[in-house]
């Protein structure tokens, strides 16, 4: 129940309401018993949103697309990840001292991890944006061999550069010379369900498939991936991590993720399942009355 001694966190972005953080962080609430719930902020002013949490007291907050970089001038300080990687997702209200932290690299490796020992191995990462680059570091830090690759090539060869590691500029052709595929882009995200940033061609048995986008959960490139006999990694699996993560950054408790998984499941399949409402043509009203 909400009460006095509630204590707020929340996610902020913009757009933010197609956001599943409040489905994660509410259900983990509720099941670890403390009296805390979460919102989604669509956020127009930044600066004015940071001084808000402060000024009210929110315990934290996940930050999203496009905030990740932008907030850090804002914050009070950084954890050293988050500062290497010079992007946060999360934020913790420390005794009034906002601290700006980063769970998505490390949501990623452990949902990697759960399934490929990375030590030498060869990774392809395709993407440059925001989680391409948490998840670049990532894979450094465990000292994998990593080639960058995405549909702007002068970005992925500018964070190649910046990590000291390979581009391979794209389209692929023939088959990828990896042990382990990252797909960090937008390509096969909802509503362009049809893409997938590799032929299935490129594919072969022996390799591991991440792919990070979530809606769909299987997108073409798992579905293909599934097909030449790789072991696939959906996106879920990263964001339940991170979600999670934050959580115990926030109040020192690890939730259950097993749960939290279960809990985007059933919010991912009930958001596949709403119908699309046709919408009518709008009809002109006569400005000058009558009917
Ligand atoms: P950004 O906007 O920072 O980066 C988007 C990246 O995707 C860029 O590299 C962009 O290439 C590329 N891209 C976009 N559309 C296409 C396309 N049609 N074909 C090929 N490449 C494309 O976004 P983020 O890095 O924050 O997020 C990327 C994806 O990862 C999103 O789908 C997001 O939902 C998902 N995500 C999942 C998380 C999880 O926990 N599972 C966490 C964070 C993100 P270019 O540079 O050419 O524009």
């Amino acid at each position: 129940m909400i009460d006095a001694e509630t204590r707020l966190y929340g996610v902020i972005g913009n757009p933010v309401r197609h956001s599943l953080s409040p489905v994660i962080h509410n259900g983990a609430f509720q099941r670890m018993g403390l009296n805390a719930a979460y919102l989604a902020f669509e956020v127009k002013n930044l600066e004015e949103a940071v001084k808000g949490i402060k000024g009210l007291g929110i315990g934290g907050v996940s930050v999203t697309i496009p905030f990740k970089t932008r907030i850090i001038p804002f914050l009070d300080g950084l954890d050293e990840v988050a500062g290497k990687i010079g992007a946060v997702n999360t934020v913790c209200n420390e005794s009034g001292r906002l601290i700006g932290y980063n769970t998505d690299w490390s949501g990623a490796l452990g949902a990697l991890e759960e399934k490929v020992d990375l030590t030498g191995k060869k990774v392809l990462l395709l993407g440059a944006g925001g989680a391409a680059r948490a998840i670049a570091f990532g894979l450094k830090e465990r000292g994998c061999r990593v080639f960058v690759g995405n549909r702007s090539p002068e970005k992925s060869a500018a964070l190649a550069e910046e990590l000291g590691m390979a581009h391979r500029p794209l389209p692929l052709a023939g088959r990828v010379d990896a042990d382990v595929l990252v797909n960090a882009t937008s390509a096969g995200m909802s509503p362009n369900d049809g893409e997938s940033p590799v032929p299935k061609e490129a594919l072969s048995r022996e390799m591991t498939v991440m792919d990070i986008v979530y809606k769909p959960l299987k997108t073409r490139l798992l579905s293909e991936a599934e097909e030449q006999g790789c072991r696939t990694i959906d996106g879920m699996e990263m964001l339940a991590r991170q979600g999670a993560q934050q959580i115990e950054i926030w109040t020192g408790m690890r939730p259950d993720l097993g749960q939290i998984k279960e809990d985007l499941r059933r919010a991912l399949n009930q958001h596949s399942a709403k119908p699309r409402v046709p919408r009518g043509r709008v009809l002109e009203m006569n400005r000058r009355g009558g009917s």
